[in-house]
C-alpha cells in the first residue's frame, strides 16, 4: 500500500499513514527541528543530507526529517497533480487544490503561528536564500517546504496560504528538490550539536558580512607553493590580523555589494584599501 507520507531517520521504522510525530511514544525527538517535505520524489530524500554530519546528527535525533509524497493527494485514477497553464503556452503547473491537501496533511501537529513554523516554496522568483536566512529558520520549530516541478505552483495557492517564496540563485533548477536539500543542510547545520564544532559556524564566510579568509594545511610547501609564513609564526595576533585582512580584500575584490554592506556597518570607507 502507497502512504502518504515517509519518515527518515529514526521514524522510518513506522508503516503507518499517520506522522508519526503525533503518536511518538520518543518525546525526546519530538522537539527536534523538523523540515516536513512536500514533494512528488520522496524518494530524493535525505539523499545527501544523510551523509556525514547532517546525516549523524539525524539518526542521533538532532533534527527530523519527514516527506510528504504529493502524488496521493491528486485526482483521479492517475492522482494527476497538474494540469495545462490558463492562457495556454508551455509546460504543466501544480494544481492549488491537489497542492492544498498536501499542505493540509504538513499542517498536522505544527503551530499556526508562521514565526514559529514557516512554510516556503522554493523557486526562482523567490527572495535569495541567504545565511541569514538559514539562521532564522534554524531557530523555528520546523519548517514546511514545498517542492516544485515542471512550469511551477498554481499562484493561487501561494496566495492563499500566504507562502513565502525562497530562491537559490538565479538559475533555474528542474525542481525544488535540491534546493531544499541545500536550505535543510544549510539550516541544520546551525542547530547547536550538529557541526561537532559550533566555533567554525561563527567564523565562516557571511557570519560577519565577509568571505572567508583562504585555508592552508600541510605539506609546508607544495609543487613550490610555500604556506604564507604567517601562518607558521605561532603569533596568533598577527594570524587573526592576516585573517582579516584577507577576508576584507576578498570581500571587496569578489562581492562589491557585501563590501559595502560590511564598510556600512563597521564605519570603514568603501573606497580605502584593505592592506596587506
Ligand atoms: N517556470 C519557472 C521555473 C520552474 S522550475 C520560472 O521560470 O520561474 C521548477 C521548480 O524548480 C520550481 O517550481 C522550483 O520549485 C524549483 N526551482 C527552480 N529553480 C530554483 C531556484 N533557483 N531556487 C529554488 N527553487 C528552484
Amino acid at each position: 500500500m502507497k502512504t502518504p507520507t515517509k519518515s527518515h531517520g529514526r521514524l522510518s521504522i513506522s508503516a503507518s499513514p499517520r506522522p508519526r510525530a503525533l503518536m511518538s511514544d520518543r518525546p525526546e525527538l519530538q522537539g527536534a527541528w523538523t523540515a516536513k517535505v512536500i514533494t512528488l520524489f520522496p524518494q530524493a530524500f535525505p539523499g545527501v543530507l544523510g551523509a556525514s554530519l547532517t546525516g549523524k546528527a539525524l539518526d542521533d535525533g538532532l533534527w527530523r526529517i519527514e516527506t510528504i509524497d504529493l502524488r496521493p493527494f491528486g485526482d483521479g485514477k492517475h492522482r494527476n497533480v497538474d494540469d495545462t497553464p490558463a492562457g495556454g503556452g508551455a509546460g504543466m503547473v501544480l494544481r492549488a487544490d491537489v497542492m492544498a491537501r498536501a499542505i493540509a496533511q504538513a499542517a498536522e501537529g505544527t503551530p499556526d503561528d508562521r514565526d514559529a513554523w514557516p512554510i516556503l516554496y522554493l523557486s526562482p522568483r523567490g527572495k535569495p536564500f541567504t545565511q541569514a536566512t538559514a539562521r532564522r529558520l534554524s531557530q523555528c520549530q520546523g519548517v514546511t517546504l514545498i517542492c516544485g516541478r515542471f512550469e511551477g505552483l498554481d499562484q493561487r495557492v501561494i496566495d492563499h496560504f500566504a507562502i513565502e517564496e525562497v530562491s537559490l540563485g538565479d538559475f533555474v533548477l528542474t525542481g525544488g528538490e535540491i534546493a531544499a536539500q541545500a536550505l535543510i543542510d544549510a539550516t541544520v547545520r546551525l542547530i547547536p550539536r550538529v557541526l561537532g564544532n559550533q566555533a567554525s559556524t561563527e567564523e565562516e564566510s557571511f557570519s560577519d558580512d565577509l568571505l572567508e579568509h583562504p585555508h592552508y594545511t600541510r605539506p609546508a610547501t607544495w609543487a613550490g607553493h610555500d604556506i604564507p609564513g604567517v601562518l607558521l609564526s605561532g603569533n596568533h595576533g598577527e594570524i587573526a590580523r592576516w585573517r582579516r585582512e584577507m577576508a576584507e580584500r576578498l570581500t571587496k575584490e569578489r562581492r562589491p555589494d557585501l563590501w559595502r554592506a560590511y564598510c556600512a556597518a563597521h564605519g570603514k570607507d568603501p573606497e580605502e584599501d584593505a592592506e596587506l
